[in-house]
């Protein structure tokens, strides 16, 4: 399947409809103008198949450029080219600054291999809307060394600090992963220290923390598992349970984690300010 779009005799030249089409032409979803990405990742999931959102005639919401390679979406949804994404100011809601998340990399080495974890991670976001007051990731360099831009992207004063109170999201990795795939020569995946390629989503924020995140971890996890690399998740999102069907699909190339801390909901407060209480992540809402 794939995305068709066509002109809005009524309106100008930016202005197009936008279908998804099966291989036979047939129109399968019909979006009118203008899909928010969220539309987009839905269908994807309902239809059980990734869309490539890049050269697919999809244009950005604010100035009507082409979307050829880079994009990131507004709180709402709609589509940005990356020009027009990299000058948004972001949003503070509830105590919560959001923005893009300019970072180039997609897939990074990862010493977490010494600890039998993984040879690869890859990081939806920079931050994490659980807070946790025990989380090492904002004495790491991945945001230790980023102080100017959370600055600039989301008001953050002091990384740490502030941590659990700004999350840049990267709504576009699928895109870039799979074209990193593409180019990959798998014959020197092959020669990392463990020799097993491993992917871990994700090292340094929560991949299933919440909707925008959640979409785009399962966009990865159908890049990677199409390429056969095998793929760690870990997660204190009940958020996880909406990919279970991806994860069969995935079989023994998948391996899923979560931690319980504790049942008390005080300490749980305490340790996990913002994270979803554990009872949420019970053997109940996991079957
Ligand atoms: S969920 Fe993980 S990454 Fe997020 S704040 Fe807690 S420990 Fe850190
Ligand atoms: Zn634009």
């Amino acid at each position: 399947m794939h995305l068709d779009t066509q002109r809005n005799p009524d309106g100008g030249w930016y202005d197009r409809f936008v279908r998804l089409v099966d291989e036979d032409g047939e129109v399968v979803e019909d979006f009118g103008e203008h899909p928010t990405l969220d539309e987009l990742r839905e269908v994807e999931r309902r239809h059980g198949e990734r869309i490539n959102l890049w050269q697919q005639g999809l244009v950005c919401y604010d100035c009507g450029n082409q979307i050829n390679d880079r994009f990131a979406a507004q709180p709402d949804g709609h589509l940005l080219c990356w020009d027009c994404a990299s000058s948004e100011d972001g949003e503070e809601k509830g105590g919560l600054r959001t923005n893009v998340d300019p970072t180039k990399s997609v897939l990074s080495a990862s010493k977490l291999h010494e600890k039998s974890l993984c040879d690869y991670v890859i990081n939806v976001a920079t931050g994490c809307r659980h807070g946790c007051r025990f989380c090492y990731v904002p004495s790491t360099p991945a945001v230790d060394s980023r102080e100017e831009m959370l600055e600039e992207k989301a008001g953050v004063d002091d990384p740490q600090r502030d941590w659990g109170s700004y999350i840049l999201y990267r709504d576009d990795l699928p895109e870039r992963l799979r074209q990193g795939l593409q180019k990959k020569d798998f014959s020197d995946w092959k020669k990392t220290d463990r020799g097993r390629g491993i992917v871990m989503l994700s090292s340094g924020t929560d991949c299933y923390q919440d909707r925008r995140a959640a979409q785009i971890t399962r966009g990865c996890i159908q890049e990677l598992i199409e390429h056969d690399i095998p793929v760690r998740i870990l997660s204190r999102s009940p958020n996880l349970t909406r990919d279970i069907d991806l994860f069969k699909k995935a079989g023994d190339r998948i391996a899923v984690g979560t931690s319980i801390p504790t049942f008390d909901a005080s300490l749980v407060k305490a340790l996990e300010p913002n994270a979803p209480p554990p009872q949420a992540l019970s053997a109940g809402s996991l079957q």
